[in-house]
C-alpha cells in the first residue's frame, strides 16, 4: 500500500466478483445466460465496429429509445449505464450520504453495502424472513430511502408489487433492482406511472446474454433520470460504448429469442429444483436464473469445492446466513442434467 492512498480506502473492502476461469468448467456461479447473444445483436455489433475511431452519442439515444418503446415509458424516463452496476453506483453517489442511508435487505446483492461505504453512509440493514423472503413489514414501516432486488439476489424469493406500493406511498426513493426479473416475476415498471419516487433498474447481463457487454439502465420520471445524469456527466460522459450499444439495441428487438431463452431456463430451473430435492437438497424459492440451496449437515464451501473437482463451478459465499448454501446458476438443459447427476454421485459416494 502506498502511502498516498486516502486514510478512508485503507481498510476498504472492495466487493468480489464471482471466478470467471477461461473454460474448463460447466459455469454455475455467476448467473450468466448458457446460451449465446441474439443473432440481431451480433450483426448491430459488427457493423458498429467501423465506426469504433468516432465517439459514441453520449446520450445513447437510440437505445434510450428502443428500451423506452419495448417498457412502454419515454426516452427522458431511462438512463442507459456500463452494466447496471453503473447505474445503482450512480443512484448511490446522487442519493446516499452519511446522513441518507438506503436500507437494504440483510442478504441480497453484495454491492450494496460496498456502495454504501464508497459514499459514507451507514450499513443498514433488515433480516430476511424465514423461507428467504424480504421482510416487506420492515421495509414498508422504515421511512427512509430502499433499495433491494426483485427477485431478491442470492435467495430468488420474489416480493408482490403491493409491498411495493406499500413503500411507495411515503415520501423517500424505492429502488427496485430488477436483474432477475425476466425468468418469471412481474416487474414494477407499471408502478411508474402513479409514482415519481420509484427507481427500476435493469440489466442485458441475464435474460439477454450481454454480460460481457457491460449494458444496464434505470427506468424512472424524467427529473430522476436528469439528477442521474447529472453524475454520469459528472464521472464517465460516455459511459456506453459505441458497440455495446449496438449489440443491446439488437438483443432487445429480437423478442422472440429473448422469449425463447428466459422460457428455456425456467424450464431448466423447475427440472433443477425437482431433480435436488428429490436428493435431499432444500431450497428457497427462486424466480430467477438461480437456485440457492443446501445439503443438511454439509457445508456450502466443501459441496462447490466437490463439485468444482468434477467440473461444475457454483458460487459459495462465506458471509453470515449463506455459509452452508450453494448459489447454483441455471444453465441449459444438459448443464442441468449434468449438475444434476455430479450432485448425486457426490451424495451418493457420501464422500462429504
Ligand atoms: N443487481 C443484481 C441483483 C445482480 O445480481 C447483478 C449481477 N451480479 C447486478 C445487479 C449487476 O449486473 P450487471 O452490472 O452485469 O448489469
Amino acid at each position: 500500500m502506498t502511502k498516498f492512498l486516502l486514510d478512508k480506502y485503507k481498510d476498504f473492502e472492495p466487493y468480489v466478483p464471482g471466478e470467471q476461469p477461461q473454460g474448463g468448467y460447466i459455469k454455475l456461479n455467476t448467473n450468466e445466460s448458457p446460451f449465446p447473444p441474439s443473432e440481431r445483436a451480433r450483426e448491430k455489433y459488427i457493423a458498429a465496429f467501423d465506426k469504433l475511431n468516432l465517439y459514441n452519442d453520449p446520450e445513447n439515444s437510440a437505445l434510450c429509445k428502443v428500451i423506452a418503446d419495448r417498457y412502454g415509458v419515454l426516452p427522458e424516463n431511462v438512463l442507459v449505464t456500463n452494466g447496471s452496476d453503473e447505474a445503482l453506483a450512480f443512484i448511490y453517489m446522487a442519493y446516499a450520504d452519511g446522513s441518507h442511508p438506503f436500507a437494504a435487505p440483510e442478504i441480497s446483492y453484495g454491492f450494496y453495502p460496498v456502495f454504501s461505504a464508497l459514499v459514507g453512509a451507514d450499513k443498514l440493514t433488515f433480516p430476511l424472513k424465514s423461507g428467504g423472503y424480504v421482510d416487506e413489514k420492515a421495509f414498508i414501516g422504515y421511512d427512509g430511502n430502499v433499495i433491494f432486488a426483485n427477485p431478491n439476489a442470492q435467495t430468488g424469493t420474489f416480493m408482490p408489487l403491493s409491498a411495493i406500493e406499500e413503500m411507495l406511498k411515503k415520501p423517500r426513493l424505492v429502488v427496485v433492482d430488477e436483474a432477475y426479473v425476466d425468468f418469471g416475476a412481474q416487474s414494477a415498471l407499471p408502478l411508474l406511472k402513479k409514482y415519481g419516487n420509484l427507481i427500476v433498474v435493469r440489466t442485458l447481463s441475464k435474460s439477454r446474454s450481454l454480460a460481457g457487454g457491460r449494458i444496464g439502465f434505470a427506468i424512472a420520471s424524467a427529473e430522476v433520470t436528469a439528477e442521474l445524469k447529472l453524475i454520469k456527466y459528472s464521472f464517465n460522459p460516455y459511459n456506453l460504448g459505441r458497440a455495446a450499444e449496438a449489440a443491446a439495441i439488437g438483443a432487445i428487438e429480437d423478442e422472440e429469442y429473448f422469449s425463447r431463452c428466459t422460457a428455456a431456463v425456467i424450464r431448466a430451473r423447475e427440472y433443477t429444483e425437482r431433480e435436488a430435492k428429490a436428493l435431499g437438497m432444500e431450497m428457497t424459492d427462486s424466480l430467477a436464473n438461480f437456485l440457492l440451496m443446501k445439503r443438511p449437515g454439509t457445508d456450502g464451501g466443501v459441496l462447490k469445492a466437490e463439485l468444482m473437482r468434477r467440473g461444475v463451478l457454483v458460487r459459495h459465499f462465506s458471509t453470515p446466513g449463506l455459509s452452508d448454501c450453494i448459489r447454483v446458476t441455471i444453465g441449459s438443459m444438459e448443464q442441468m442434467e449434468t449438475f444434476i447427476k455430479v450432485l448425486k454421485d457426490i451424495i451418493s459416494g457420501a464422500r462429504i
